[in-house]
């Protein structure tokens, strides 16, 4: 037995080296394609949270490179998202959700055009950069010239206030979607996340306002909307709809994910749901009790900062408190793995055409592996590993997001059509 181990020995070494240099070269492999991947197709993420970070910290530059983790350094910069192959993005003009008076939604609206500016002035002081996309035309001409493609959602209808010609003045400044509630009811209708149920889905205002939208050509976002709200969106629209970031039910029981019939009823309509790469919409993982213990006191005041209810002093302080306990007790995060996870699972229920990616970096998103835009190829490497061809990937990455936007357009153009000779 002794001599017939000292004779395997070698072999031993031989074989874990030879599997070692095997490993490195199909890791090498795996890179490689990854990057001709970003290179050669349209990427783009529907959600990000820059405008609201701009607007926090206006000596935010986002033509500088920020080192990612360091503080102030949001997830999003142009820098890091040339160098994530991330051409386009669609900016979110968030409007937490206020009172619902005439003074409320005249704050609103005046919100949604500051971060409307803010968005369009980035644009305009990095002309060798960025651009405006309105179109899949645009971007991907603007992706093209070695540009980044900017386009603009809106999340939460709380802006429109009680006057549908409100989307109008939204679509001509560039919106092209539209979330129809935040984390509260609003005039549109009911929310996910709502106490209670005040409209049973959507209200005859909210029907008004998604009529206008497909007229318009504004994709109808039913990300964060109570389960009856989507039902109504999907038996009303006259378009394909997205979730512009929301994440699947079967792997994470959150009232803001979408069970398998809501999935199987976006692929029916033709739509695609972007992935949320946000923790808790992604996975539950069990969490070190002393992290429990320090933030249980904060947990009222958090909830009050995110719906946007504390004012800019006291949020701040709050946020601070959180970012110290996050340094001293590291939560325990998901990883790129479980997104993946979710796409597995919505390409099992509703197949590859009706997938696509909204980080909801600088509004919470981020997971081990993709924590900012500059980490976004560990996604595709990991589709990759799990045998997705470059044609998904294509499809996930952006295809799908562009036909539904170009199919919004087409309709929309129909629908002006009609109404203009029915008159
Ligand atoms: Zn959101």
């Amino acid at each position: 037995m002794k001599n017939t181990n000292c004779l395997a020995l070698p072999f031993v070494f031989i074989a874990a080296s030879f599997t070692l240099a095997t490993a490195q070269k199909s890791e090498d492999e795996l890179n490689r394609k990854t990057a001709e991947i970003h290179a050669k197709v349209f990427t783009v993420d529907t959600h990000i949270d820059w405008p609201s970070n701009q607007l926090r910290n206006p000596e935010f530059v986002p033509r500088e490179r920020h080192e990612p983790g360091e503080r102030g350094s949001g997830q999003w910069d142009l820098v890091r998202m040339k160098e994530g192959g991330l051409d386009g993005v669609f900016m979110s003009i968030y409007t937490s959700q206020g009172p619902r008076t005439d003074d409320g939604h005249a704050k609103a609206k005046e919100h949604a055009l500051k971060l409307i500016e803010l968005t369009q002035k980035m644009v305009a002081d990095n002309p060798d950069l960025a651009e405006i996309a309105l179109t899949p035309e645009d971007a991907y001409r603007i992706e093209k010239a070695g540009k980044r493609a900017i386009f603009m959602g809106m999340e939460n209808g709380y802006p429109l206030g009680k006057d549908p010609g409100n989307v109008k003045m939204f679509h001509d400044l560039g919106v092209r979607y539209i979330t129809i509630t935040h984390s509260r009811n609003n005039e549109l209708g009911d929310s996910s996340t709502d106490e209670k149920k005040e409209w049973e889905g959507l209200s005859p205002l909210g029907e008004q306002v998604v009529k206008e939208m497909n007229r318009l050509g504004i994709m109808v976002d039913i990300s964060h909307v109570h389960d009856d709200l989507f039902w109504d969106v999907i038996a009303q629209a006259k378009t394909p709809v997205i979730a512009s970031h929301s994440s699947a039910r079967a792997l994470c029981d959150h009232a803001r994910n979408m069970n398998d019939e809501m999935l199987q009823a976006v692929k029916k309509n033709g739509g695609v749901v972007q992935l949320c790469l946000l923790g808790n919409y992604i996975k539950t993982m069990p969490q070190n009790p002393e992290r429990e213990t320090a933030i249980t006191p904060l947990r009222e005041k958090l909830r009050a900062a995110r719906r946007g209810e504390l004012g800019d002093e006291e949020a701040r302080k709050v946020w601070e408190e959180f970012q110290a306990i996050n340094t001293k007790y590291p939560a325990n995060r998901p990883t790129v793995q479980d997104a993946a996870d979710h796409i597995d699972h919505m390409v099992k229920v509703m197949g590859v055409d009706h997938i696509g990616i909204g980080s909801d970096f600088d509004g919470g998103g981020g997971l081990i592996g993709i924590d900012d835009v500059s980490e976004m190829p560990n996604l595709t490497k990991e589709l990759l590993k799990r045998g997705y061809s470059e044609e998904d990937i294509q499809k996930i990455w952006g295809g799908n997001l562009m036909r539904v936007l170009a199919e919004t357009i087409k309709v929309s153009k129909q629908l002006q059509a009609e109404g203009t000779s029915s008159h």
